[in-house]
């Protein structure tokens, strides 16, 4: 064997894909040139040598072929070996790159040079409006909405095949520097060369399916759960099925609209709701119902119950949507007057006014 990728990862024969990540992962941070300042040379040569290993053995066919004849020959000429700034289709590397961004404070140049992007681009959002019954009990939304992935066939480099060659537009690096006019100011801004999308290499055969833009759009459906409880105007988030680039993926944004339903009011997780009843029954005292969204629930209007009085129902209003627990529901008691009576409703009427007129107050004073 020409050279023992395992060693120079300092794993065993048998390591499993995690444990080969992992080690990577390390060294990686250990060995990047921007981390070694006053040792390029070595860390260069070092970093190379471990991402080579590392494009290799993270690789199911290659690391096969390589267990089976002890070399993985790279592109159509294998002599050339690995270029070091051939990475950038490694999924992980960008969190790495982030690490080492961290803990060294590198310049943005730095992401856009290797061909990491800032995920956020990628990130898409969608509004969905939900009725107030459905913000109640949870929904299931499908969603339907456009993103742009990477090109299956090329994996979004925007070639095929291997025949490679060191990109004219930014000679390798990555980058390309554009000046832009302001006024009477010039500015230099360094990004990612669009050429080669900031691999530093382009090939010569164009992707007949995405035509050299390493792109494709498709249209995608999803069923998304509305947690139950969600007040308008939320925006929440689900990871990854955002747009795709180099194959990073942003995430998705969904605010939520809830629309206002009449007869029904929101306040914070309680629900409040008005109950219209007659004077003998806030009188007398009632069982009642009342219709929440399409379900009867029974409750009791207690002897005595004043106009406009709220009577508490206990966790029947909106489930929280951090922690646990419901809100409440409120019945707001209308008291309706009778327009018009009929000669006995007259007569019954005028026999309690008087009563309560001359035995004892109204007011029960
Ligand atoms: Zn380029
Ligand atoms: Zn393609």
């Amino acid at each position: 064997m020409a050279k023992d990728y395992y060693k120079t990862l300092g794993v065993e024969k048998n390591a499993s894909p995690e444990e080969i990540k992992k080690a990577f992962r390390q060294l990686a941070r250990k060995w990047h040139p921007d981390a070694n300042p006053n040792n390029k040379a070595e860390s260069e040569q070092k970093f190379k040598e471990i991402s080579e290993a590392y494009e290799v053995l993270s690789d199911e066919n290659k690391r096969k072929v390589y267990d089976q004849t002890g070399q993985v020959n790279f592109g159509s000429n294998g002599n050339e070996g690995f270029k070091w700034q051939d990475f950038s289709h490694f999924n992980d590397f960008s969190d790495i790159f982030d690490d080492i961004f961290r803990n060294f404070g590198g310049g943005g140049s730095f992401r856009s040079g290797y061909g990491g992007r800032d995920t956020r681009q990628l990130d898409l959002s969608l509004s969905l409006s939900i009725s107030m019954a459905e913000s109640y009990r949870g929904a299931k939304k499908e969603v339907r909405y456009k993103r742009t992935i990477d090109c299956p066939n090329c994996n979004g480099k925007g070639f095929e095949g291997n025949d490679v060659k060191t990109c004219p537009t930014c000679n390798g690096t990555g980058q390309e520097r554009v000046v832009q006019q302001s006024g009477i100011f010039r500015m230099v801004n360094v990004i990612t060369c669009r050429t080669c999308n900031g691999r530093g290499y382009v090939g010569s055969t164009k992707c007949h399916v995405c035509h050299g833009s390493g792109k494709k759009t498709e249209v995608e459906t999803r069923t998304i759960d509305i947690p139950a409880g969600i007040s308008d105007n939320t925006q929440f988030v689900i990871r990854g099925i955002g747009d795709q680039e180099g194959g990073q993926t942003g995430d998705l944004y969904v605010l939520v609209n809830v629309r206002e339903e009449s007869g029904y009011r929101r306040s914070n997780y309680d629900l409040i709701v008005e109950k219209e009843v007659a004077f003998p029954d806030v009188a007398l005292g009632k069982d009642e119902s009342v219709n929440i969204f399409g379900e009867d629930i029974k409750f009791k209007i207690p002897a005595g119950t004043q106009p406009g009085e709220a009577i508490r129902l206990r966790n029947l209003g909106f489930p929280h949507t951090r922690g646990t627990g419901k809100g409440d529901l409120l019945v707001r008691i209308k008291v309706v007057v009778p327009k018009k009576l009929n000669s006995t409703q007259r007569e019954i009427i005028e026999k309690l006014s008087e009563e309560l007129n001359t035995k004892h107050s109204w007011f029960g004073k």
